[in-house]
């Protein structure tokens, strides 16, 4: 009995597939670029004697399709690692957007796909793919329980003092406007795994997810208070290809002055901005490359990017009234070691002190690179978000149905 875990986006879909006891994936895979004509499929499996990595170059027409092709290599007779789509007994869905109305790990039904189609015009990029993503799944495989677990749910305990604009109430009333924050499943993973680390339950903490997307988290005894994404994942850090927090007024001056439409505006500020914008690539590999060569572009962009990260943690730590460990995480946060040297830089306020050899060693895993006068811990946590969404499901399904 297996629980299968989807990440289903717009245009790709990610998968883990886990015993229903087990945190050890049996495989995981990526469908991209579904709808055009270059479609790829990467498969790749762990279990124990029959590990290999299959990539096939083929079109996806669509997320059915798409689906159709992740059960048939689960099943395929020379690589199978599942006897029939049958032995699936959970599929696990990441939802980016649950809103105000679904604030905890669900079982679906048509109410909650009702309530996730609803949340359309807050999350465009995201839930009309997860939508999709369901619907195939609840074909594919008819007799499993089917479970949504939202990226929003972690920053649903985030005071109201937190999470209000200040903008007439009606818009919060009537449109919902106010602060989600986004991330949250791996905010959350990466804290519990920090508690348990620093062997403190009321630890306080602030989490940074630094991948293509950027965010930051305020978690006090496991509890969120603060957020830096809003209303949409646009807001707060510079992020790959976005810009982060920028005065609205830049928006309306473009607009008026300009002739920016809605849409170009749209495309500006989440495609064609943040590192992209600043040093020519969104990949971090690439950036600090150019750092090391002196590249001033570069150097102007990693030092935009980590002040801004500074600030927030400046903000988070006053927040907290207190802080025992700043956690990194994701691909920025896990692997690149300038960014985090430049966080951590000047930051005696804090007690902040990081130790550069452990800061550039390539030890893997959750790991502490705290200078030992450093009154801070420096954590560095990989993020697991398929592996938190299977936790969940077992816990749903287990009948605890409280959000963890
Ligand atoms: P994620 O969204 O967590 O998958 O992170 C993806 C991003 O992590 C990539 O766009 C890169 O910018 C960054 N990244 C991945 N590996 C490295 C690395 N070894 N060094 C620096 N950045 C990395």
């Amino acid at each position: 009995m297996y629980i299968l875990v989807i990440n289903s986006g717009s245009s790709s879909i990610k998968y883990q597939l886990f015993p229903k006891d087990s945190d050890q994936p049996l495989c995981s895979g990526l469908i991209e670029r579904i709808g055009q004509d270059n479609g790829q499929v990467t498969h790749e499996i762990f279990k124990a004697g029959a590990e290999q990595r299959i990539k096939l170059d083929q079109p996806v027409k669509d997320h059915e399709a798409g689906m159709q092709t992740l059960a048939g290599l689960l099943t395929r007779p020379d690589i199978a690692v599942i006897g029939s789509p049958d032995d699936i007994v959970t599929v696990g869905h990441r939802v980016v957007h649950g809103g105000e109305t679904l604030t905890a790990t669900t079982l679906i039904t048509d109410e909650v796909k009702s309530k996730i189609k609803a949340l359309y015009p807050l999350a465009p990029l995201h839930n009309p793919g997860h939508i999709k993503g369901i619907e195939v799944a609840e074909k594919l495989f008819p007799s499993a329980t089917q479970i949504a677990v939202f990226d929003t749910a972690f920053h649903q305990t985030v005071p109201e003092k937190a999470f209000r604009y200040a903008i007439p109430d009606k818009f919060y009333q009537e449109d919902g406007i106010r602060v989600y924050g986004f991330h949250g499943i791996s905010h959350q993973y990466v804290a519990n795994e920090a508690m348990t680390w620093l062997d403190k339950p009321e630890a306080k903490l602030i989490t940074i997810h630094l991948g293509n997307g950027c965010s930051m988290a305020a978690v006090n005894t496991g509890r969120c208070i603060d957020t830096s994404m809003g209303l949409t994942p646009l807001d707060g850090l510079v992020m790959g290809t976005r810009s982060g927090t920028i005065d609205p007024s830049v928006l309306l001056y473009l607009q008026q002055q300009k002739g920016y439409s809605a849409a170009q505006l749209t495309e500006l500020l989440n495609k064609q901005s943040g590192m992209l914008a600043l040093a020519g690539s969104n990949d971090m590999r690439d950036i600090s490359k150019f750092y090391q060569e002196n590249d001033p572009a570069a150097m102007l962009a990693y030092e935009i990017y980590t002040y801004r990260i500074k600030k927030f943690i400046g903000a988070y730590a006053v927040a907290l009234n207190g802080l025992d460990a700043i956690v990194f995480t994701a691909g920025v946060g896990e692997n690149d070691p300038l960014t985090r040297e430049l966080v951590c830089r000047d930051m005696d306020i804090l007690g902040i002190y990081i130790d550069s050899a452990k800061n550039s060693s390539k030890e893997r895993g959750t790991r502490d690179l705290s200078a030992d006068d450093s009154r801070t811990h420096i954590l560095v946590v990989p993020t697991n978000e398929e592996l938190a969404i299977a936790r969940e499901c077992r816990r749903l399904t287990a009948g605890d149905h409280r959000s963890a």
